[in-house]
């Protein structure tokens, strides 16, 4: 499709994709895929469950077993990899707008960030897995130990709407390029592409049985693959409250792997030397109103100390009508739809509880375009918040900030820590010190000084705390779907 791709060029197949061929859940039952753009059903989606579950991961296990992905020349899969990719680049217009379709989000950003980066993780891990090397351990000389790296086997992968083909390729793109067989569950509130992708997989020419995408309800397509007695690993993003589960799951059946991509409530600290206030100011609303506030690393608690912060807030004001919900179809639109009417009631119940509990709103706390029948949420900001409040407290997963402020380091420090997450920080100051004094002593997997949107597919992406157990991206994530193997060989020496 060209990137004059509209809504209306679209024809959705909603049937899983199960051993290299589309089909209907078992039992034929079909759930509806609604667009929060306006409320129109797309098309209806097999609603899986337990029946499903099994036969996708009996084809990824006997495609396992005899070989016809693990078996192959890393230099191989390479290829496939690599040809993978460049189908999601050739058909990005037609996934971007099924994207923004069926999860809401501007489509520039769905070509411009999604398309672009699932893309490039799928032929990053494609061109990494014929260049990562073996050990061999500094044995005595009468022995030869090799430190071996062997697929796991069937990986379950459990992903979230909110970037829908990036969170699986983080995925599915280490594990399909280390060997493993993949069963995928995307959420049923934006299953789409996760089925175009793996058409394109087949096309470029990964296995059938290799690949597989099973669509429907957490409990009902979700569970099962957890708890599945023949799947060696469980990759999982989402939500901290069901991630817990998963790892219940996962102990509860055959101790297969878990691993966790949770919430956060990232804290965002810009201290009185911050070197350049209006960066600091663009990055902190640009941050939690990009994709609607659904990004679990928005830095949803911005901390700025006191002798700035009303200076600070009334630059942040100057920005808000630029954040304007519209039809995100529309090129020109940078604030789309909430994925669902569930999260937008949710988001406006957390707007309500910030005014009942004495939050100074300041900007936004209203739906908008209801008349559209999509879920529409004005760009929010509320002033005062103290760190008991719920809003300061849970994670909202829209787009609402909460502005609270701090005297000095310690104190920014210590109210940022005060969460159970630990994924996201930001730090803006001129002092060298500071900034990795500060950075040091914040609990969070990533923390950005003086900017708050460098990423790259080469670093690790993951939280401290009860924002989980292990990392996307990087060689790192190698570790999650290989386990390590020690051959022990004697050496009976003849000189
Ligand atoms: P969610 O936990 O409700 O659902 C995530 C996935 O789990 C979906 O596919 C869903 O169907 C499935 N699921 C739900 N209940 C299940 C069950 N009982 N058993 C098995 N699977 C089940 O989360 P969500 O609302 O889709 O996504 C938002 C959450 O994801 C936020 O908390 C956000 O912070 C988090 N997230 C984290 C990262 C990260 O990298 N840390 C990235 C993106 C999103």
């Amino acid at each position: 499709m060209s990137s004059t791709t509209t809504s209306q060029d679209l024809k959705f197949d909603g049937r899983a994709l199960i051993n290299g061929k589309r089909v209907d859940s078992r039992d034929g039952q079909l759930f509806d895929c609604i667009s929060p753009v306006d409320g129109r059903v797309l098309t209806q989606v097999a609603r899986c469950g337990a029946a499903d579950i099994d036969a996708a991961v009996a084809a990824a296990r006997a495609a396992f077993e005899d070989r016809r992905w693990s078996g192959m020349a890393p230099a191989q899969r390479k290829r496939v990899m690599i040809r993978f990719a460049d189908l999601i680049q050739k058909h990005g217009d037609e996934l971007a707008m099924t994207e923004t379709l069926d999860m809401g989000k501007p489509v520039k950003y769905a070509r411009g960030v999604d398309v672009n980066s699932a893309a490039n993780c799928i032929r990053w891990y494609g061109e990494a897995v014929d260049k990562v090397y073996d050990e061999i351990a500094p044995t005595p000389s009468t022995a030869l130990a090799l430190i071996t790296r062997e697929p796991v086997g069937v990986v379950g992968v459990i992903v979230p709407w909110n970037y829908p083909m990036i969170m699986a390729a983080w995925k599915i793109a280490p594990a399909l390029a280390s060997g493993n067989s993949v069963v995928l569950k995307p959420s049923e509130k934006s299953p789409l592409t996760a089925l175009r992708l793996a058409d394109l997989a087949l096309e470029a020419g990964i296995p059938e049985g290799v690949f597989n995408v099973v669509t429907g309800y957490g409990p009902e397509a979700g569970s099962p693959l957890a708890l599945h007695m023949d799947v060696d690993c469980i990759a999982f993003t989402g939500s901290t409250r069901v991630g817990k589960q998963i790892h219940v799951m996962a102990g509860q059946s055959n101790l297969k792997r878990a691993w966790t991509e949770l919430g956060g409530k990232s804290p965002n600290i810009v201290f009185a030397d911050c070197p350049n206030l209006d960066k600091a100011v663009e990055a902190a609303v640009g941050s939690i109103f990009f994709n609607q506030g659904e990004s679990c690393n928005a830095p949803s608690r911005l901390f700025v100390q006191d002798s700035i912060k009303e200076r600070f807030l009334e630059k942040a004001l100057a920005l808000v009508p630029g954040y304007a919900p519209a039809n995100p179809t529309l090129p020109g639109t940078v604030m789309g739809a909430i994925v669902d009417q569930i999260q937008m009631k949710s988001v406006l119940g957390y707007i309500e509880s910030g005014k009942a509990e004495g939050a100074r709103l300041i900007a936004g706390g209203e739906q908008v375009m209801a008349e559209t029948g999509g879920c529409y949420v004005q760009p929010t900001i509320f002033d005062g918040v103290k760190p008991e409040m719920k809003i300061s407290r849970e994670e909202i997963f829209g787009p609402v900030l909460s502005v609270l402020s701090f005297s000095d380091a310690a104190e920014a420090v210590r109210l940022a820590n005060d969460s159970v997450y630990g994924l996201q920080a930001g730090v803006w100051t001129s002092d060298i010190n500071k900034a990795h004094g500060v950075a040091r002593a914040l609990r969070a997997g990533t923390v950005h000084v003086n900017q708050y949107d460098e990423d790259d597919i080469t670093v690790p992406f993951g939280g401290f705390k009860q924002s989980g157990v292990g990392r996307d991206k990087s060689l790192h994530a190698f570790d999650k779907y290989t386990e390590t193997k020690t051959t022990w060989i004697r050496i009976d020496s003849p000189v």
